[in-house]
């Protein structure tokens, strides 16, 4: 089995490239409501990328992690799959909003998520679907470069001291729209706290997040948010049993 080292991915500069060019390892799409953050209600259509080597233990996608060769399928093979599988595929910019119309998505959108979608550029992705009129959206760790548009509107939910050893970088914190933090004990509290000074985030909406629907977890996420004027995601998608 030939699995791509997820260390000698991040960070390649792909220059200038179009939404022809550059190929996504996408996991899967599919439509949904935004159940995270500020944009919690949504219609949206996720786009999950393979691939992430930050190593969160509680990781609920642990399945993109590896990027296998042997996982490797077609489009046709990876949009009807209905199990969670480390199957993924090469799909351009331009396939994507293709199959994107193709499937007949009515929200107007786009999550890119993963995995860490932001290993890659995602300059071309955003442009391809933001030129045909929908919002983008990234969900990243914050632990390598954000590459998008302008407009793109950037949630990073950063995962501090994880056994992948990546740090926080300043300029992900800068470029944070929101700040979406999970947390189940006060040890996640407090280091929640120490980035924001450590990195002067005043302005940044920050997002509690309890790490499960427990009892315990979500107390301690309502007891922090109104200790420090911060604002409770709690993951409506799972309180409604969807995706
Ligand atoms: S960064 Fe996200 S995908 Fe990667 S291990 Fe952590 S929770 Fe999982």
């Amino acid at each position: 089995m030939t699995t791509i080292p997820n260390k000698e991915i991040p960070n390649k500069k792909i220059p200038n490239k179009s939404a022809e060019q550059v190929a996504y390892k996408i996991n899967e799409f599919f439509e949904t409501i935004q159940g995270e953050g500020s944009f919690t209600g949504q219609p949206s259509i996720f786009i999950r990328l393979q691939g992430c080597p930050v190593g969160c233990s509680w990781c609920d996608t642990k399945h993109t992690w590896d990027i296998e060769l042997s996982e490797q399928v077609n489009a046709e093979t990876m949009i009807v799959k209905t199990q969670e599988t480390p199957q993924w595929a090469n799909l351009t910019a331009s396939q994507l909003l293709e199959w994107v119309k193709q499937e007949g998505y009515q929200a107007k959108h786009i999550v890119i998520t993963g995995g860490e979608p932001c290993m890659v550029d995602l300059t071309p992705l955003c442009e391809t679907f933001e030129q045909q009129g929908y919002s983008t959206q990234i969900e990243t760790s914050g632990t390598f470069e954000i590459k998008a548009t302008k407009q793109c509107w950037v949630t990073v939910s950063p995962k501090i001291n994880m056994r992948g050893g990546y740090k926080i970088l300043a300029s992900a914190m800068q470029r944070a729209n929101e700040i979406k933090h999970p947390i189940a004990t006060e040890q996640h509290v407090d280091e929640l706290k120490a980035l924001l000074v450590q990195h002067h985030i005043v302005d940044t909406a920050i997002y509690i997040q309890p790490i499960s629907q427990k009892k315990r977890a979500t107390e301690l996420a309502i007891a922090s948010c109104i200790a420090n004027n911060w604002r409770l995601s709690v993951q409506v998608h799972k309180y409604l049993g969807i995706e």
